[in-house]
């Protein structure tokens, strides 16, 4: 606790707010892309404390509100299976699927639990050896490594009824994506937790490429704070790179053992993301001498799966940082957590779940 006090410690955030104000020469806007932040920045009220002139906006990085429709059904197809158990996070059981999602399927009857790992659901394919248990494997590069060592763990011990619905993405070619398409974006708060597995490396494409910062950082409030510091004094400096902040956890190349499992278990393919369609490269598939654990051979091919969403629902703009949850004519009214229209309201790390439960007043 008292680590964590020290990281919300009031002088300290006075402090740093204040550093921002005398540095803030021009108007900036900084994507931060982790869901995990957005709810960090909201939770804690960090927009109060910075000047006008500085804008944050949330990118594509919460895993369930990239992940597409389809997915939902394929996972509403598995479920509806005999003998099936499907393993899942527990914020994506709510997100809607085509015609329901995971939760309405459990009310009706199919076995669908929620884990907090990939190992949690090979324990349950170990205890239930008669069902195919299906891990329903979501999220990025902080995830991954977890989904890779189970599978490893699966053959070790031949476990032969677990499988993986996979949907595992990587985040560089998601920001790459962005900035492709020309942006205003003047520098990325860039996820901590995705660093502390990939190394900061990963972004040094972005000042290289596009002449934009980047700072990796932490999610109290004092790290969040000094990632805009530095990220406002490099563009005043005109000295764009990628900087540590969050140091206690991150290093420029990461947990090597953590990348060799995911080397062992992927190979890049292809991605959907919703608001963005197909990114090169982005997606992590099961190589070869996985396959075996791949529940896709569980879908049905001759059903085409759609990405059409609600018509109205503007996730996929809000994912690419060009709107604002309340842009949308469903934010607040139609669209709630306990009745979500899209998959931004379901999730924790969704921009609409967030503005609703921190900043509806506004
Ligand atoms: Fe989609 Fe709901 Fe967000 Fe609107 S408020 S963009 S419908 S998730």
């Amino acid at each position: 606790m008292k680590y964590i006090d020290e990281y919300r410690d009031g002088r300290l955030i006075g402090k740093l707010a204040e550093a921002i104000r005398r540095e803030v020469c021009r108007n900036y806007v900084f994507m931060e892309v982790c869901g995990g932040h957005t709810n960090a920045i909201h939770r804690f009220g960090i927009p109060s404390l910075l000047p006008k002139e500085i804008k944050l906006i949330s990118g594509p990085g919460c895993p369930v509100c990239v992940t597409g429709k389809d997915f939902i059904d394929k996972a509403l197809d598995c479920a509806g299976q005999q003998d099936v158990i499907i393993a899942s996070f527990g914020d994506l059981i709510r997100v809607p699927g085509s015609h329901s999602s995971l939760e309405g399927a459990r009310r009706e009857g199919a076995d669908i639990r929620i884990v907090i790992s990939a190992s949690e659901a090979l324990e349950i394919a170990a205890l239930n050896p008669g069902k195919k248990v299906i891990f329903l494997g979501i999220g990025f590069e902080t995830t991954a490594p977890g989904t890779a060592v189970t599978l490893v763990n699966s053959e070790k011990e031949r476990i032969t009824n677990f499988f993986v619905l996979n949907a595992h993405k990587t985040m560089p070619n998601a920001m790459d994506a962005i900035l492709k398409d020309g942006s205003s974006i003047d520098g990325f708060i860039c996820p901590g937790h995705v660093a502390a597995i990939t190394g900061s490396e990963i972004f040094d494409f972005i000042p290289e490429r596009y002449n934009l910062g980047c700072v990796v950082t932490g999610f109290e409030p004092a790290d969040i704070l000094h990632a805009v510091l530095l990220l406002v004094k490099q563009v005043n400096n005109a000295g764009q790179k990628v900087e540590i902040q969050y140091r206690r956890a991150v290093t420029k190349k990461g947990n090597t053992l953590a990348k060799k499992y995911m080397a062992q278990v992927f190979e890049p393919c292809d991605a959907w993301w919703r608001g963005f369609g197909i990114i090169p490269d982005s997606g992590l598939r099961l190589k070869e001498e996985f396959r075996i654990h791949d529940a896709e051979r569980f879908v049905p091919q001759s059903e085409s799966k759609s990405h059409t969403e609600d018509k109205y629902c503007l996730c996929g703009e809000i994912l690419r940082g060009n709107k604002v949850p309340p842009d949308c004519s469903l934010f607040g009214r139609d669209c709630i957590p306990d009745h979500p229209v899209g998959a931004c309201m379901v999730s924790m790390e969704g921009s609409c779940n967030t503005w609703f439960r921190y900043r509806l007043d506004e």
